[in-house]
């Protein structure tokens, strides 16, 4: 709570520039865009990430039509807590749960086995970042944090970079950075052009492996405690990359249309505006105060890259929706899925989805990675209830 006041009366004390600036921003690209004859705010930005304006509708369409998963999770996370009503600031509040100490040998079994299990080819072309050290693991002094895949060329090897504490949540990061080196060893046999995969690419055999990790250790573990604190972080960290960045995206495309219809927006219409666009994604499970009415002003997103936020959503539900596919498909589906990946950035998203059986400017391709979001909700429900 004191976090929170802090950072809004910092960004209080320059908002007026920063609006400012935001409207210089809005009024530049609409000329940009007169000038360039692109039909809408976010279509320059849809061409840059090849896809169409229909595909992005269409998941900003299926995300806004199920806000109601992100409000179910957090009336749960309002009685868990128990601290009445629920504000920005208890958004990421961590939840009182239990987690699990696991070796780092532990770790490599329960991930390589996970990529294994869905195919052992892909297994072994993991089980190499190990064998020749590949991975730097360690926390040491003067590490930086987090974590990361770096891709080279296509002519040698990437390198995965963790901070591993030997907690549970460090398999999920590993399975996930690893997904990224996948991604990469596979697309080796591109030019050096075609190598690195389009941003709303980037995150698909991230995510994915990172799901094929989760799901087994939610069908491994049995400790209650255990499943719902990793199913809610894993909860939040899908929630601030699906909906809050498609909430981002309604603001953004509330100012673009408002500032080229009305002219100039006042700060007072901006701090309303942002509201009205984030609040839905709470419902009634979670109250956005007036505090946090100037927060878009530290989005730097929207002034040095407007249109960019959605694509997160896009990535990481495009992921979902073809795990979800894997899931129906079975075995079959791993040959077209290392197709996919090795295709690097050589092919447009909706022609590499096609090729798995899927159609990306359908809402029904959205839903099905929503229907996994909203599974992860029913189960947080279900083992909440007995608490
Ligand atoms: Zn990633």
């Amino acid at each position: 709570r004191r976090a929170s006041a802090a950072i809004t009366e910092a960004l209080q004390r320059d908002i007026r520039t920063r609006a400012y600036v935001f409207n210089v921003t809005l009024q530049e690209k609409a000329i940009e865009d007169r000038l360039r004859h692109f039909s809408t705010w976010v279509s320059s930005r849809n061409l840059a990430n090849e896809t169409s304006d229909e595909a992005v509708q269409a998941l900003v369409d299926a995300v806004s039509g199920r806000f109601e998963i992100c409000v179910r999770y957090y009336r749960v996370k309002k009685r868990l807590l128990n601290v009445g009503e629920l504000h920005e600031w208890d958004r990421y509040a961590p939840l009182p749960g239990a987690s699990r100490d696991l070796s780092y040998e532990a770790t490599q079994e329960l991930v390589v086995g996970s990529y294994n299990r869905f195919s052992p080819k892909v297994g072994k072309l993991v089980s190499q970042f190990f064998e020749h050290a590949w991975i730097d693991a360690p926390v040491v002094p003067g590490k930086g944090g987090g974590a990361y895949c770096m891709p080279v060329s296509p002519r040698h090897h990437p390198y995965v970079m963790l901070n591993f504490t030997g907690k549970l949540r460090d398999a999920l990061v590993m399975a996930h950075e690893l997904g990224h080196g996948l991604h990469d060893l596979l697309a080796a046999r591109q030019n050096f052009f075609d190598y690195q995969p389009p941003l709303t690419l980037a995150e698909t055999a991230s995510v994915f492996g990172e799901a094929l990790t989760f799901d087994r250790i939610m069908a491994e573990e049995k400790d209650p405690q255990v499943r719902l604190g990793l199913l809610c972080q894993q909860c939040e960290d899908a929630f601030s990359t699906v909906f809050r960045q498609v909430a981002f995206n309604r603001f953004e495309d509330a100012c673009h249309t408002a500032r080229r219809k009305e002219g100039e927006l006042s700060l007072d219409q901006l701090g309303e505006m942002y509201q009205a666009k984030l609040q839905p994604m709470f419902g009634d499970g979670l109250i956005l105060t007036d505090e946090h009415k100037g927060w878009w002003s530290y989005v730097g997103h929207f002034l040095f890259a407007p249109g960019y936020v959605y694509a997160y959503a896009f990535g990481n539900l495009l992921a979902l929706s073809v795990y979800h596919r894997y899931l129906e498909v079975g075995p079959s589906f791993v040959d077209a899925y290392m197709d996919f990946l090795g295709s690097g950035g050589s092919t447009r998203p909706d022609e590499l989805v096609k090729r798995v059986g899927m159609d990306i400017t359908d809402p029904m391709f959205w839903d099905k990675g929503l229907d996994i979001l909203d599974g992860m909700v029913r189960e947080v429900e279900r083992l909440s209830a007995s608490q």
